[in-house]
This record gives structure tokens, C-alpha cells and sequence, in this order.
């Protein structure tokens, strides 16, 4: 017996999480005891109900046990070692100072009186094993917690557009409730509007958010099961997040956690409201260095209009980073946003004083280039390939921590010589359709425009 239970401990000890831990368990009572089938739950203290530990239980989706008769046998086995009287089941409780932590439910098995014997003891570790475990997760998700909350404090120092700010801390959130249907609302001209992700089936959810007020605190409906939370400022009501949840409903832990995420949330929003209103009087794009759209296209009405005039050629380059979805996708938006910086920094350094950068879009920059013709374009553009091919990005800036190898980029470009006909609007079409072409025949490359 005590092999046995050597054994069973050294089993136990490489079981790293709940699933794990549980799957161990079972394989080891079923290979040493056979039986058919082994459970574990644990006793949730906020609602007094078990929980199925074998399921990521600090995440949402640790269904409350719907049985009624696991519920019910919860009073006569907290008082007793275990019980043998349900069918075909043995309930052993998992004792912790004197209480029960929760239960082991075996089913089949020959032995009876071997199994029993066996988790006379064995019922202590297992209980110890999963105390363990319970900490090391619970840990971990209040670490990614705080990681989360900082990273939505962070956006700030680099992005102040709502358009990009909203649908990256909806992400965020999203990723760290696993197991709920995020919802970003705006108020704008004092009405709710839906900002992320693109729409929302729910009318109730959309009712509730218009019912909101400054004063509102969040309010959770539908059983339990969906929950608004105001998005304030400085007593401004700024929008709410609304949050529905896919299994049993809101743990306290759960609101708690979102109530906090709104509050980081709208500082950052609100900031991004603020930065928004002062830079629409700014020529520059705050990222990049390079002139923001609105100046983007106040000079290229100068420019095509000088060149109408005075008779001087101009080119356009129009250059959009490949494949840079996948950037903010594996490193996250930080390690996007220094790649940004450092494209517009190659770039910069290969144009002359006199060539016009703006940033057009996202990851999409303009290149006006005055006095310039199309062989000479193209002889730049190809240029500024090659140096973003040759750049390598080091990431270790971002997170010193994680060593991360340096990265390569690449960009795709069309180019396009403008013609006296063409008005301001054409110049840049002209050049996106070739930027198009160059990414539908393999990216990396530069497409020339002859609007032939
Ligand atoms: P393609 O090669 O076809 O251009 O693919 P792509 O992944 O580069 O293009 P896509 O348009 O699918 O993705 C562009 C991404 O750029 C989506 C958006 O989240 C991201 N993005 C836009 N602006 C910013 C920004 O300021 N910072 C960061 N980090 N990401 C941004
Ligand atoms: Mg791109
Ligand atoms: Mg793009």
C-alpha cells in the first residue's frame, strides 16, 4: 500500500493544472484499482456548489455542477470520509483543516475495500496536491490580471486614435475572459454606440447600455449571465463595456475583474479623446514622425497643383508593410508599433529633404516625390525596399525579459508618375492599385502604374 502511495504522489507531482492533475488521477486509479471512471470537484466558496476541477476552474468556464444529486450529497459527505450507498458510486471527501475541499467521485471498480483503505490516506494528498495547484492558477491568473491592466495603461504612450485604441483593449479583454462575448459601446452625441467587435445580436444588451447613466454603477441581468459597465471619466459617462458570459454565470471574482478593466479602460479612452481633439490641429503623425493624413492630403493638393502649374514632374510611391497583422499577432501591439517606428525611420533616411512622407492609413505610408520621374521613382522605391529587407527590428527593447530574435521586415509599393489630368484623388488611387498588384503577386516587390 505504501508503493502505492509513493506512487501515487510521484504521479501527482508532474500534473501542472487542474485538467492535468485530474487526468492523472484517473489514469492512476484506473490502472491501478480498475476502475471505470473518476471525477473530482471542488467546493466553490462564494456560491457553496462544486465545481469540476478537471475544467480550467479560475476561468469562467468552471461549470457549476448542474447535478442535483452531486449538490445534494455536498452536506453527508463534508461530514463523512466518504459514502458508498449511491448506486454504483463511491464519494470520497477530500479533507482540508477538518472541512472538506471537495469530493473524488469513483465509479466501477472490484476492490471496494481496497480503493477505501487506499484513500484513507491517499485522500490527504490528493486534497494537498489540488490546493497546490488551485494556488498556482489562481496566481497566475491575478498575474495576467495586472499584465492585462498595464498593457491597456500602456496603449496611451503610443496610439490615441479610438479607432485603433477601442478594438485593442476589446481584444485584450476578450483574450483574458475566455469564455465571454466582449462588447465596447461609445456615447457619442449621447447615444450608445457599438465600437467592437462589429456587431451585436443582443438587443438587451443595447437596450441596457442606453439605459446608463453617470451615476450607474455596472449592472449585471439576464440571471446573471450579461453585465454593463460604465466606461466614466471625470463623471463623464464615455460609452460601457457589456460583457456576456457563455457558461452558469458571473463569478464576484469575474465582475470585480471587469469593473477594474473598465475603470483602466477609461482613463486610457478618455485620454485617446483628449489627444484626439488636440491633434486634429497637428500636422504630424505622433507614431511615425511622418505628416498624419488630413496634412498628407493638404499637401498633395499643393504639390499636384504646382506641378500642373509650373510644368515639373512628381511621383508617388505608396508602400504598405507586409504581412504586419501577423507582427501584432505574435509579439503584440507594442512590438507592431516599434516595427512602424523603425520602417519610417528607414524610409525617412532614404528620401531627400524635399520628398514628402505622410502615413496614409495603419501600417500604409505616402511618398510624394517632387521634381522627380518615374525611372527615378522606381530607382527609390526599390531602394527603400531593400533597406527595410535589410533592417532587422530587435524586439528585446519591448520585453527585456523574453530573449526574442530580431525580426525581419519587408514592404510592397506602387508607383505611380503623375499626368497633368489627374486631379489629387487620382494620384493616390492610381499608386494603390499597383500597391495592390504587388501584394496579390507575392509582396516584397515594388508595381509600377503606367495608366496606359
Ligand atoms: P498585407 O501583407 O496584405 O498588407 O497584410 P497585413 O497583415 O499587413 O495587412 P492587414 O491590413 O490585414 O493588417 C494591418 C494591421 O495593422 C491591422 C491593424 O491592427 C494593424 N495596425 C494598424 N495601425 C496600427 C498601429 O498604429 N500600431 C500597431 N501596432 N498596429 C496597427
Ligand atoms: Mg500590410
Ligand atoms: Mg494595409
Amino acid at each position: 500500500m505504501l508503493d502505492l502511495i509513493e506512487k501515487l504522489s510521484q504521479k501527482l507531482d508532474s500534473a501542472e493544472n487542474s485538467k492535468s492533475l485530474v487526468s492523472a488521477l484517473r489514469d492512476f486509479f484506473i490502472k491501478n484499482f480498475k476502475i471505470s471512471r473518476l471525477d473530482a470537484f471542488v467546493l466553490d466558496k462564494e456560491t457553496n456548489r462544486l465545481v469540476d476541477f478537471s475544467k480550467d476552474w479560475v476561468s469562467p468556464d468552471c461549470d457549476l455542477v448542474q447535478s442535483k444529486e452531486l449538490q445534494d450529497i455536498l452536506p453527508k459527505i463534508t461530514r463523512n470520509k466518504y459514502i458508498t450507498d449511491y448506486k454504483n458510486f463511491i464519494f470520497f471527501s477530500l479533507p482540508k483543516n477538518g472541512k472538506s475541499l471537495g469530493i473524488i467521485k469513483i465509479e466501477g471498480g472490484r476492490s471496494l475495500d481496497k480503493i477505501i483503505e487506499f484513500m484513507h490516506t491517499a485522500s490527504y494528498i490528493i486534497s494537498i496536491k489540488i490546493q497546490n495547484v488551485m494556488l498556482a492558477e489562481s496566481m497566475k491568473k491575478n498575474l495576467d490580471f495586472y499584465e492585462l491592466m498595464k498593457n491597456i495603461a500602456k496603449i496611451i504612450e503610443t496610439q490615441y486614435e479610438l479607432n485603433y485604441v477601442i478594438p485593442l483593449i476589446g481584444e485584450m479583454i476578450d483574450k483574458f475572459m475566455s469564455n465571454c462575448l466582449i462588447y465596447i459601446f461609445i456615447r457619442h452625441k449621447s447615444k450608445m454606440e457599438l465600437m467592437w467587435p462589429a456587431n451585436c445580436k443582443d438587443k438587451t444588451i443595447l437596450e441596457e447600455a442606453e439605459k446608463l447613466t453617470e451615476k450607474y454603477n455596472y449592472n449585471i441581468f439576464q440571471n446573471g449571465k450579461t453585465g454593463i459597465f460604465p466606461l466614466v471619466n471625470e463623471n463623464r459617462l464615455l460609452g460601457c463595456i457589456a460583457a456576456k458570459t457563455m457558461s452558469g454565470e458571473f463569478s464576484q471574482q469575474e465582475i470585480n475583474h471587469i469593473e477594474q478593466l473598465a475603470k483602466q479602460a477609461s482613463s486610457t479612452i478618455n485620454r485617446a479623446i483628449v489627444y484626439g481633439e488636440i491633434l486634429k490641429h497637428a500636422t504630424l503623425d505622433a507614431l511615425t514622425g511622418f505628416y498624419n493624413r488630413r496634412h498628407l492630403e493638404e499637401r498633395i493638393k499643393q504639390e499636384t497643383s504646382k506641378a500642373k502649374r509650373q510644368k515639373t514632374s512628381l511621383c508617388v510611391i505608396m508602400t504598405d508593410i507586409d504581412f504586419f497583422k501577423r507582427v501584432n499577432d505574435t509579439y503584440g501591439h507594442a512590438a507592431g508599433d516599434l516595427v512602424l517606428q523603425t520602417v519610417s525611420k528607414t524610409i525617412r533616411s532614404q528620401l531627400r529633404e524635399y520628398d514628402i512622407a505622410g502615413r496614409y492609413g495603419g501600417e500604409e505610408f505616402a511618398l510624394l516625390l517632387p521634381f522627380t520621374r518615374m525611372e527615378e521613382a522606381v530607382m527609390v522605391a526599390e531602394r527603400l525596399r531593400k533597406a527595410v529587407e535589410n533592417k532587422k527590428v530587435d524586439l528585446s527593447k519591448i520585453n527585456p525579459e523574453k530573449t526574442l530574435d530580431p525580426i525581419n521586415i519587408t514592404i510592397s509599393s506602387g508607383i505611380y508618375e503623375f499626368k497633368p489630368q489627374d486631379s489629387a484623388e487620382d494620384l493616390l488611387k492610381k499608386a494603390d492599385k499597383a500597391l495592390y498588384e504587388a501584394k496579390e503577386s507575392g509582396r516584397n516587390k515594388i508595381v509600377v502604374n503606367k495608366d496606359e
